[in-house]
């Protein structure tokens, strides 16, 4: 394995996408990208945008497209991103971002476009059951034996259900999903840039499946 890619990480929220990325990027040392990470934090810290994000997050609803991509097209510039990669976990969302972040990667071009496919009934159910470190981020399954308060093994922090994951408002970002980034699929399938990776199995074996994915783009 050579360390250092840019990927992309496409799929339905809660189709384990997140740990996936956080997987793939201690594998490929890479930063993980995650656009959500960014607003939540926002939100805490209360700047002006965590305070616009927290109410379209909480409707279920998508941040605009300029504001996304001026916070990309920042992160990206950064040295660990130029210097190593990045995998991007929740941008692009709509065919404007994704359309920007063809331009903001010319020079360095994205190496592989991953879509970890999982139907939507599936991931509603593993919605209902996710739990979230508010700390650091890292994603649990309650199985309704928990303990409460529920400490986070990595970090400390307290693992909760997040505020977005109600049953109206996983419902609305589905419908937004199927909408506004299930686009996507078609724009990078037009650009024969797009992997499938069936998302149904054991976080195990989706990883391999990811990893010999990313391993055959870099290859060309
Ligand atoms: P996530 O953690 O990826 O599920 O994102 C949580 C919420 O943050 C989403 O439901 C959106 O409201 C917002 N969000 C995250 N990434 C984007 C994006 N690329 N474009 C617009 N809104 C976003």
């Amino acid at each position: 394995m050579i360390p250092g890619a840019r990927l992309i990480l496409l799929g339905r929220q809660g189709a384990g996408k997140g740990t996936q990325c956080v997987r793939l990027s201690r594998h490929y040392v890479v930063p993980h990208i995650s656009t959500g990470d960014m607003l939540r934090a926002a939100v805490r810290e209360g700047t002006e945008l965590g305070v616009l994000a927290k109410q379209v997050m909480d409707a279920g609803g998508l941040v605009g497209d300029d504001i996304m991509i001026g916070i990309v097209r920042e992160r990206l510039s950064r040295p660990d991103a130029v210097g190593r990669g990045y995998i991007l976990d929740g941008f692009p969302r709509t065919v404007g971002q994704a359309e920007a972040l063809d331009l903001i990667t010319t020079q360095l071009p994205i190496d592989a476009v991953l879509d970890l496919d999982v139907p939507r009934d599936l991931v509603l159910q593993r919605i209902s059951s996710r739990r979230v470190c508010r700390d650091c981020g890292t994603n649990y399954v309650a199985d309704g034996h928990d303990k409460q308060p529920w400490i986070c093994e990595v970090c400390g922090g307290d693992v909760t259900q997040r505020d977005d994951d109600t049953p109206e408002a996983v419902n609305r970002r589905l419908d937004l999903y199927e909408e506004q980034t299930s686009p996507l699929i078609a724009y990078y399938q037009r650009q024969d840039r797009l992997i499938v990776v069936d998302g149904v199995a054991s976080p195990d074996v989706v990883f391999a499946r990811l990893v010999e994915a990313v391993d055959g783009a870099k290859r060309g």
